[in-house]
Parts: C-alpha cells; structure tokens; sequence
C-alpha cells in the first residue's frame, strides 16, 4: 500500500544521514519538532543573517552565506544530505537553496497530508495549522498546478494611523492629511485582481491603522466571503476598541478571519485586553507579538545606484514580494504603493502593474523582475540591515521632497 505524503516524506529522511532545514520560522520548526527523534536534523538555514545562531529545540540556525562557505570547504561530507525547504516564496528561495550543493532538496508543501500538528512555542497548533497551509499551497502552486498563485496581498484601507511611528515601513508618517480609502473602490480593486489570479492565500487588510477606516466591518465581511481567497488577516495595534456588534455580522466565514496584533504596549496598545477578550470571545484566531526587527526602511531619500547595486538591493529585499493593492494597481511592496501616493517619488509606470491589464502582464511583473524605479529612493530591506529601536513616535509629519 503507498504511503501517506508524510508518511512518505519521513521515509526519506531515512535514506540520508544529515537533514538541513531551510526556513526558520513556524514552519521550520514544526518540521524539526516532528524529526528531533531521528537525531539527524543538523542547523536550520536562514537567509536572513539576523537570525544565525539563534536555536531551537537544540538545533542552531546558520545563515545561508555562512553555510554556503563553509560547505563548499567539505564537500565531500555532503553527498548524504537532504534539504527540506519549508519557505513560502519557494520561487525566491528554490534555486538558492540548490545552490548550497546539498545532495538532494525537497519541497515541504509537497508532503502535507494527515501530519501531526503540535503548539511550537508560544504558536498554537491552531496557528501551526494556518502557516503549514501556506506553505502547501505555495508549493502546490509553484511545482504542480503552475498557476498564479500569490501568498498575499495587502490591501490598503486607510492612511490614517492611530500611532506615528517615525520609522513605519508603510510610511504612515509622511501623509500630512491622511483619509481612509473608499469602500467601494477597494472591492472593486480586490475583484479586478482576483480574476487574473488562481489563488490568492491571503488578503491582508492593512493602514495605518485599519480599524480607523470605518468601513472595515463591511471590508471583512466582503474579503472573507471570496472564495478564491483562504484567508483574511487585519493587522492592528489595538489601540482601537473592537466593536462586537459589527464585528459578529462582519464576517461570512470567522474560520477564514485572523488578526495580527502588536503590542506596542501598555500606553499606545491600551484596547489589547479588550479585543483579546473579543476575539477569545468569538473564537478568531489572534497572534500578538511585540514591535521586532524593525529596521531602518521607513526613509524615502534619493540613492544614486548603479544598475547592478539596484539588482542586488530588490534581489536581497524581504520586501519585494508583499504585493500591496492602492489606486486600481499592484505594487511589489507597502514602501511603492505608499511612496507613488505620497508623491515622493517620481511618477513611472513600471512601479506597478495595473489591476485591469491583462493576466499575462500582471504574471510578469510578479515574476521575476530585476528592480523597480522607487527601489532607487528607498534603503531597502535586505535581510543583514541592522535593527533600530521601534515605534519612536513623531508628533508632526515627516516632511519630504514631493516629485
Ligand atoms: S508602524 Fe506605527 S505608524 Fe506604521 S502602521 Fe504600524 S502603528 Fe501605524
Ligand atoms: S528595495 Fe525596492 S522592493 Fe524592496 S522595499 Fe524598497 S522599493 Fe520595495
């Protein structure tokens, strides 16, 4: 009788004598919980340099430069070695991975089927659940159905922000006059979108703060009734009250819906105990996490690059892949989408795609592109910047040179 995918994949895992895990995040160590038995899991690899030597259940993640290094040394060592890449932008990250000269890699999504689900710190298994999804899709999509499939889309709803943090990566901090986004233009957008696409995972409903936007309720129940769709996320920093009359009629399916919380703290997230006790309340899925990894990506400041820096600054930016919708376009990211609203940047086409164009131009410019045009007029994201303090707040916009 065949194995179960799973099943299929730990026999696998048999036939080598070291595993590497690519991916550092839930998914990543789920995987080296379901495998520390086997005593074969050796580091975790991390693209993002912040993270190396950080460990998990006594397994130590190494980054992807030093790895590469120092097994190019012994190459001999590593011809029984598997690479279990557990990363949603599989596309970004597959051919990378298969440069480090592992012997074989394989793609976990593939393998998703009647696994064990487990709480990995503090993550419930509820949680664990949603993010393996993710990846299952992901992969799916990218190595069987070849079909557009995008992991999320952050939608934005307003530009007013309850906070002004000095350093938003959304740029919050610049709108001078900051208005919420019509309700009808953003399902319009999200309608246009999602019929170029297969799938989307995620929408994510984003500001500011979206819950200044006070349409949000009727936004929800419209995005969580997409069926294309398999999941809805708002993220807040709770400094607004939930209200749970509307919040009860907003959504046609609450299993779809979850919330992204930051805790700014106490003084400026002071509505967190009542939209825990709301969201426990109603059973919807919540993650809080603080204000982490917040680097300096929130300035928009001209950066005369040569055409190969700009390559390498998208081609190592952790951000060129949250698409962000705004004005009837797709952008590669928030810092675009909100640079082209602010005008600070100068007006070009190749910043985005148009959600009306045709499918074709719309797979191309989620592709593989080498940069866009605002890249040059933002520090970028790459995973070795350094982290600066969060959340510093300023009392008056950031004033900034307008195109
Ligand atoms: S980072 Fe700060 S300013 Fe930006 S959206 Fe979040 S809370 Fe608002
Ligand atoms: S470097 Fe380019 S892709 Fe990355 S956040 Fe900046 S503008 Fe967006």
């Amino acid at each position: 009788m065949k194995n179960s995918p799973w099943k299929e994949l730990i026999s696998i895992t048999d036939d080598f004598d070291e595993v590497y895990i690519y991916g550092f995040g839930i998914a990543g160590k789920w995987l080296q919980l379901q495998l520390s038995s086997s005593n074969k899991v050796i580091c975790f690899v991390e693209s993002d340099d912040k993270k190396a030597g950080h460990q998990f259940n006594g397994t130590i993640v190494n980054s992807y430069k030093e790895l590469s290094s120092s097994l190019k040394k012994k190459k001999t060592s590593i011809n029984k070695s598997l690479l279990i890449n557990t990363c949603v932008d599989i596309n970004d990250i597959w051919d990378k991975a298969g440069d480090l000269g592992i012997s074989k890699q394989i793609p976990l999504g593939l393998y998703l089927n009647d696994f064990p689900l487990c709480d990995v710190s503090e993550e419930t298994s509820d949680f664990v659940n949603y993010t393996l999804a993710a990846v299952k899709e992901s992969h799916k999509s990218y190595f069987i159905e070849k079909g557009l499939f995008l992991r999320s889309i952050d939608v934005l709803v307003t530009e007013r922000c309850s906070m002004k943090c000095q350093d938003c990566s959304n740029l919050m901090q610049y709108y001078e006059k900051p208005k919420n986004i019509d309700r009808s233009r953003i399902i319009n957008e999200i309608q246009e979108i999602l019929s170029k696409l297969d799938h989307l995972f995620e929408i994510r409903l984003i500001g500011g703060e979206p819950f200044l936007n006070p349409d949000i309720y009727e936004i929800i129940n419209f995005a969580t009734g997409l069926e294309s769709v398999s999941y809805v996320v708002l993220y807040t920093n709770a400094t607004v009250k939930l209200d749970k009359d509307r919040l009860l009629t907003s959504s046609r399916n609450f299993n779809k819906l979850s919330f992204s919380i930051t805790d700014y703290g106490e003084k400026l997230s002071r509505q967190l105990p009542q939209v825990k006790v709301l969201l426990d309340e109603l059973q919807i899925t919540y993650r809080i996490h603080l204000p982490e990894w917040w680097t300096d990506s929130g300035s928009i400041i001209n950066i005369n690059r040569t055409e190969q820096e700009l390559k390498e600054l998208f081609q190592n930016c952790c951000g060129k892949n949250l698409f962000t919708l705004s004005d009837n376009k797709l952008y590669r990211c928030p810092f675009a989408a909100n640079a082209d609203r602010l005008n600070g940047v100068p007006h070009d086409t190749d910043n985005y795609v148009l959600v009306s164009e045709d499918r074709e131009k719309i797979i191309s410019y989620v592709g593989d592109i080498d940069y866009i045009p605002a890249c040059r007029f933002c520090k970028g994201r790459s995973w070795d910047t350094p982290q600066i303090v969060p959340a510093i707040q300023t009392r008056k916009p950031i004033t900034y040179k307008k195109y």
